[in-house]
């Protein structure tokens, strides 16, 4: 569908359309929203201090933790936006081509 703007500037909040519902809070969890990542995180075990400063800043929720350690990356979720391997003060992280065929990288 396509609106005609062509008069947009005297609209009154009549005019414009009105926007997406979105009923629930966290739905995100229930897709797939990884999928236009170009490059995905692969994170070096032996660098890996465990400091928990890549789990803290990932704006996606995508740090998976268990027993207060860092386990994998949940690349369903992960836009592969590099923060977490900017702020790796180890630089255990790094940001490698979606599709790449390196070990451990899953
Ligand atoms: S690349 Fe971005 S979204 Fe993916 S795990 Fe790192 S900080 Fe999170
Ligand atoms: S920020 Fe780096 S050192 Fe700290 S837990 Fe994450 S990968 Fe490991």
């Amino acid at each position: 569908m396509k609106w005609d703007i062509s008069k947009m500037d005297s609209w009154t909040y009549k005019q414009f359309p009105p926007g997406a519902v979105i009923p629930e809070s966290g739905n995100s969890d229930d897709y797939v929203t990884g999928g236009w990542r170009s490059e995905r995180p692969w994170r070096d075990d032996e660098k890996c201090t465990q400091c928990l400063l890549c789990w803290i800043v990932c704006p996606d929720t995508s740090i998976n933790v268990a027993g207060e350690k860092v386990t994998t990356f949940d690349l369903d979720h992960c836009k592969g936006c590099g923060i977490c391997a900017q702020v790796c003060p180890v630089d255990a992280i790094e940001m490698v081509p979606e599709g790449c065929d390196l070990p451990g990288v899953k």
